[in-house]
């Protein structure tokens, strides 16, 4: 069973600690703010009020023996930095950090994690997509190329076949999965399968084929 510890326990380390706690996974939180470690203490598995940039306090805490450590300070670069750079030398096998920055995540990459996150950047990269395209639900970049899409089936596509959209001979893009809220999720659908409103389809294809495909029914 895997074990995290989360360092800074602001909005984006608590919905982080919340969500791997209600996946079945053990998270000790830590945050200098006596008040917030209150909040989460029944929220987390353990939670502890202390400066995580103090070495001393990590290895009393065995934050060696976790599996994956969190650093989820923003705002106070220098403690973010710090923090990083014990979870580093006490050992912790993975480490990923939250920047505010490009500078701040080219800082933490030089120091070695293995993940450097931007969650306000990638948000708002995520949200542009989605109101441009108001059928999009969400979207993997496979490459800066292709990409696999969810995209919610407009009425416009009510009753309509695989065959009768044709969207592998009209735009290339194919139609790898399609999830029915009431029937369950096709996957690899042939060219008789129905589309209704309401189903989600999953859509694999370079970005120019699926947004030609999405333009075809907006
Ligand atoms: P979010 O956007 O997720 O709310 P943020 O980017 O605004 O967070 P901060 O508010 O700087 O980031 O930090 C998040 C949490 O980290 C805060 O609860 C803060 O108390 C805690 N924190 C900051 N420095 C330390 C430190 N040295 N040791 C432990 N916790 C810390
Ligand atoms: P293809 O080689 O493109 O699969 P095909 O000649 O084998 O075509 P069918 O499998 O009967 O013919 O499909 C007819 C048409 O229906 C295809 O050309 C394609 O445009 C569309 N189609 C079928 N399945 C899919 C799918 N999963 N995603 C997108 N389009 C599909
Ligand atoms: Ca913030």
């Amino acid at each position: 069973m895997k074990q995290f510890v989360i360092i800074g326990l602001g909005r984006f380390g608590s919905s982080l600690g919340q969500e791997l706690v209600q996946l079945g996974y053990e998270v000790l939180g830590i945050d200098k703010n006596e008040e917030t470690v209150d909040d989460m203490s029944r929220v987390l598995t353990h939670v502890v009020a202390a400066d995580a940039t103090d070495e001393e306090t990590l290895r009393a805490l065995g934050v060696r023996n976790f599996d994956c450590g969190v650093v989820a300070i923003g705002d106070d670069i220098q403690a973010s930095i710090l923090a990083t750079i014990q979870l580093k030398d006490i050992g912790v096998k993975k480490v990923v950090a939250k920047a505010l920055s490009e500078l701040h995540g080219r800082v933490l990459e030089k120091l070695g994690v293995d993940r450097v996150i931007y969650p306000e950047r990638d948000m708002g990269i995520r949200v542009a997509h989605q109101l441009v395209s108001p059928n999009l639900l969400d979207y993997i970049e496979l490459s800066k190329e292709y990409t696999i899409a969810e995209l919610a089936v407009p009425s416009c596509l009510n009753g309509k076949t695989l065959q009768d959209i044709n969207t592998r001979a009209r735009f290339g893009c194919s139609i790898v999965a399609i999830n029915k809220p009431k029937g369950g999720v096709i996957i690899a659908p042939t060219a008789v399968e129905e589309l209704e409103e309401k189903d989600i389809m999953v859509v694999i294809g370079t970005n120019e084929q699926i947004e030609k495909f999405e333009a075809s029914v907006a």
